[in-house]
């Protein structure tokens, strides 16, 4: 037996303080058990890495390890409590896991690797053979660990969204770095306080150091960004302003389609999602819709040739012709008599300093280009979900480009 003991004591990575006492294998359920036992010698206080002496024995654990062939492998160990003068009695630390794990770190770290490869939760869970709770807490784990490690990273451009949760009206902001494509953290609401609360997940130095910020013309991600990040310059971007002009052409579709059909005229019908898209990329049956539609005296004709018109306020060459853009499509928009298209305009022409300030970043929206798909695929995943708390978790496992795996010592 002790050729096998040494092996498992080189494939633990088990240091000199450690040994393999005894392997037990139990061929009537398919496992083996790896019994590990201290060897004695002066202790490492966890806490202050200070040397000290033994106060005594915690009671045997276990921890789950990579199966061995196909027996399920569990390492069980007695851990030493040392006595340090600064700290008190603390259970030592031990080379195989991390601090309150289940697991060994190389099972953490094949866990994580299995549930970034499946196709969902469930599948790895099953793969793995571990209960929910169990992936859960690699989850919670691998996360803690991945955002530790964010910390020192330097973060410019940065993106606030809101992103509806279920049918109701439940709302979740969401933060994104632009320049490494990750989401950075999501809160519950959209409120001020929700926004302060994203705002944490960043160190103070790298709220300082952000340069801009691209969101939604909403109050509440505003106030909470100027206070949070001052130094960042606050960017609305196409994606955001389309919203807007695509929800006034709706609102101008539907009241002249109601007037319309009560007077038995379809002209309307089947328009909605025709007129949602940008010109450019209309097939041949849609160009000449919309042709027909701006050749009538429809006011969604006009509606929808405003929205198609702002576009070109990207395209400026700079913040300077953008502007000069803005005052002539804002006359034209202001005497449309739309209502709809007036509100929109107004609320550009307030928050006009933010959409001008693209011609300085020239960032866009990440999670519009990205993140929605996958975020929704998880949302959509997770209807067993208990929390919101899973739901972020979840989010920033699989969106977090987090560095997730544990540092596996070697000796
Ligand atoms: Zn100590």
């Amino acid at each position: 037996m002790n050729n096998l003991n040494e092996h498992y004591r080189v494939l633990l990575g088990l240091d000199e303080s450690w040994t393999v006492s005894d392997v037990d294998l139990q061929l009537e359920d398919n496992s083996v058990v790896i019994e590990l036992s201290h060897r004695g010698g002066p202790l490492t206080c966890p806490e202050c890495q200070g040397s000290c002496g033994k106060a005594d024995t915690a009671p045997p654990r276990s921890w789950r390890h990579l199966d061995t062939m196909q027996f399920k492998t569990e390492i069980r160990a007695a851990v030493p409590r040392c006595r340090c003068a600064r700290c008190g009695v603390k259970t030592v630390a031990v080379p195989w896991a991390g601090k309150h794990s289940r697991f060994t770190l190389m099972f953490e770290a094949f866990g994580i690797r299995v549930l970034q490869a499946a196709a969902n939760v469930s599948r790895a869970a099953a793969l793995l053979d571990l209960n929910w709770e169990s992936v859960h807490t690699l989850i919670e784990r691998a996360v803690a660990r991945g955002i530790d490690r964010r910390t020192l990273d330097e973060i410019k451009h940065v993106g606030i969204d809101e992103k509806s949760l279920g049918k109701g009206h439940d709302y979740v902001s969401v933060l994104t770095d632009q320049d490494h494509r990750r989401v950075l953290d999501v809160t519950k609401d959209r409120t001020i306080m929700a926004t302060d609360e994203l705002w944490q997940t960043l160190s103070e130095t790298q709220r300082n150091a952000v340069e801009s910020v691209s969101l939604d013309m909403w109050q509440a991600f505003m106030t909470s960004t100027s206070k949070n990040a001052p130094g960042a310059e606050i960017v609305h971007d196409k994606f955001h302003v389309s919203k807007y002009l695509n929800e006034a052409v709706d609102k101008v579709r539907r009241r002249e389609h109601r007037e319309l059909k009560s007077e038995g005229d379809e002209r309307l019908t089947g328009l909605r999602q025709l007129l949602l898209y940008n010109e450019e990329n209309l097939d041949e049956d849609g160009q000449v819709e919309m042709q027909i539609l701006q050749k009538s005296d429809l006011r969604t004709g006009r509606a929808w040739a405003i929205k198609e018109n702002f576009r070109h306020f990207w395209l400026s060459a700079d913040s300077e012709s953008a502007g000069e853009f803005f005052r002539s499509w804002y006359g034209w928009a202001i005497r449309s008599r739309l209502e709809p298209i007036k509100t929109v305009a107004r609320m550009l022409k307030r928050h006009l300093p933010g959409l001008l300030s693209y011609f300085r970043h020239h960032v866009t929206n990440g999670l519009a280009e990205g993140f929605n798909s996958k975020i929704q695929s998880i949302k959509s995943a997770a209807r067993g979900f208990r929390s919101f708390a899973n739901y972020r978790l979840r989010i920033l496992f699989y969106c977090g480009r987090l560095n997730l795996l544990p540092e596996i010592p070697c000796h």
